[in-house]
């Protein structure tokens, strides 16, 4: 499979270098050349195949030959190797739990995915790689856990000093191995700004990649969710709506490649918070990214979400087209917090202020009867303990996937400034 920038101005790159690279040469977003249905029998039947088959079928043309199949398949086994469950909370709505997975984030699949394509297609390179990524909580665990012992690979995570929860700096700093974590005395624009500039310097972006959503390798994974969840609810034969909590839009834009392929999905709903570039520019056509607010739902505090570009690319950039398919809203702190407590009371569910923002979407948007609305539950609420217990007035039970990293004993080194991490990274 090729890719093509979506800037149009760099040459068309195979799945390999689109995610060795990450972006293309004229910081654009790599794009797939084409996106083609899956079998009809596969979706009619879909109950009757494994959560492996499923994915393997979704993936294996945008990957091509430059995997062998066995290997391919063996990469999806790893990536999908917990439970993706639809929990019901009213009649007509739903959640699909996505936070089963080692660092309880649904990041874990595509962080997993990246990890085992890059490995792979760096076994017989000399060189290691190495994979810079800045964080501002929950990017950094799970890119730390799914790269964790891969041959060749390097990883170095820079996180905002005292500006992320316990259990995420724990999730960034104890693992040691191929992984490093970098305490930046800083924000997180810090971070990102350190990050920035080294893929920008001559002298040592050569041998540096990303593991962002801006990699297919990490943004094409999360397609699975979408069919995962069909699967679970396809015999209620009802309409399905998604409501995805969104920040850079990675994930629903991969939830519209799954519809591409032929999964009957009805309508989408992007739920934010108040970063509401995207909610804005679907009511009046005038894209106007804007610096982020900081929110509880923080790991959707983005205010020029990076994927956007490649959702109006699957419209063909047609505002009409879009608005038909796709609906976007935002919310307050205020509204999310009521309505983790409403969910609470209603039905005991336990919801986090990312899957909170999603349901916000769907009694907005509204269902009809022959509707199912699915939100996506996107991180685990032990995640963001402090505002779950002050909100709900519960306290949250620590999972043995997290109680085990808060035992182990931090390590990380003190950056200060960009010379601080040129230095360290050190390449000849
Ligand atoms: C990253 C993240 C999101 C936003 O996902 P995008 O693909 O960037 O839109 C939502 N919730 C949680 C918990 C996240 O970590």
């Amino acid at each position: 499979m090729n890719y093509y920038s979506l800037h149009h101005n760099s040459p068309k790159t195979s799945f390999q270098e689109a995610v060795i690279k990450g972006i293309a040469p004229d910081r654009g977003l790599y794009f797939p050349e084409s996106i083609s249905p899956i079998s009809k029998e596969i979706i009619e039947n879909i109950q009757n195949y494994s959560n492996e088959e499923i994915a393997y079928e979704a993936m294996k043309q945008f990957v091509g030959n430059e995997i062998p199949e066995d290997v391919l398949k063996k990469i999806i086994k790893e990536t999908i190797s917990f439970d993706f469950p639809v929990v019901p909370i009213h009649e007509n709505t739903a959640t699909l739990e996505l936070f089963h997975g080692p660092t309880m984030a649904f990041k874990d699949v595509g962080a997993k995915f990246m990890a085992k394509c890059l490995e792979y297609f760096n076994q017989s390179s000399e060189e290691e790689v190495t994979v810079l990524v800045a964080t501002s909580g929950d990017t950094g665990g799970a890119v730390a856990n799914g790269f964790l012992n891969a041959k060749g690979v390097k990883v170095v995570i820079l996180y905002p000093s005292g500006k992320v929860s316990d259990i995420q700096e724990k999730q960034l700093t104890t693992l040691g191995s191929n992984i490093t974590a970098l305490e930046v005395d800083g924000v997180f624009d810090d971070c990102q700004n350190m990050v920035k500039t080294a893929f920008l310097d001559d002298e040592i972006s050569r041998k540096l990649t990303s593991a962002n959503s801006i990699n297919v390798a990490r943004w094409l994974p999360q397609m699975f969710y979408f069919f995962f969840a069909y699967k679970q609810v396809a015999h209620l034969n009802k309409e399905i709506v998604f409501s995805v909590p969104s920040g850079n839009f990675g994930n629903i834009c991969a939830g519209i490649v799954a519809q591409k392929l032929g999964l009957p999905i009805k309508h989408f709903i992007a739920a934010t918070n108040v970063n509401d570039t995207v909610p804005n520019y679907l009511e009046d056509g005038n894209y106007n990214p804007k610096p982020s607010k900081a929110t509880i739902s923080n790991a959707m505090d983005v205010g020029d979400p990076s994927n956007f570009i490649r959702i109006k690319e699957l419209f063909n950039s047609d505002l009409e087209t879009i608005k038909k398919h796709f609906s976007s809203y935002s919310f307050s702190d205020e509204q999310t917090k009521e309505v983790m407590k409403k969910i609470y009371n209603e039905t005991s569910y336990v919801a986090d202020p990312h899957g909170a923002v999603g349901y916000l979407g769907l009694e907005k948007h509204g269902l009809s009867s022959n509707e199912l609305g699915i939100f996506l539950e996107t991180a685990h609420p032990v995640k963001f303990l402090d505002v779950v217990e002050d909100t709900l007035s519960v306290q949250v039970e620590i999972p043995s996937q997290i109680q085990k990293v808060m035992d182990k004993e931090k390590r990380a080194i003190s950056v200060k400034s960009y010379e601080d991490l040129k230095q360290f990274l050190n390449f000849g």
